[in-house]
């Protein structure tokens, strides 16, 4: 008898080296290297893999960033009558949301979580203090026109 299991070459089995994620780019030349084997080299110029890999893992995710901002943003802003607030609020949420996507793919430096969760709770934050802002202020409005029309 013979013996003769003929297996398809998949990716998803172990003697496959690792491949970069999605949107990781060669530092020397931009080619885009999704899918090329971690180790080997750039199919267009050359380039180590390797380097542009690690270059992109120590890279802050640039929403993280406009989280945070916004989510400061969003809390500072209280002071306009809740406007900014509501609007920088729900931004550095969602943009914590991206931050979050780009680290789970593997993109970007695992510690841009953290500001991207603290974007998040100041997005929070700010959402809630600019909400009530801005109802003090129509009741504010609701109540001179009351008065002025009385
Ligand atoms: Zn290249």
């Amino acid at each position: 008898m013979h013996d003769h299991t003929e297996e398809p070459i998949e990716n998803d089995s172990n003697n496959t080296s690792p491949v970069t994620p999605t949107c990781i780019k060669c530092i020397q030349c931009g080619y885009d290297l999704t899918g090329v084997a971690i180790g080997g080299q750039c199919p267009e110029c050359g380039a180590s893999v390797n380097i542009s890999f690690q270059v992109s893992q120590n890279t802050t995710s640039g929403y993280a960033i406009a989280s945070l901002i916004l989510g400061i943003a969003s809390i500072a802003g209280c002071m306009f009558y809740g406007i900014p607030s509501v609007i920088c609020g729900p931004l550095a949420i969602i943009y914590a949301g991206k931050a979050k996507d780009q680290i789970l793919r593997g993109e970007r430096i695992p510690a841009s979580m953290n500001m991207a969760n603290a974007g998040k709770i100041c997005g929070i934050i700010g959402l809630c203090i600019g909400l009530l802002g801005l109802l003090a202020f129509i009741a504010f409005i609701i109540i001179q026109v009351v008065f002025v029309t009385m």
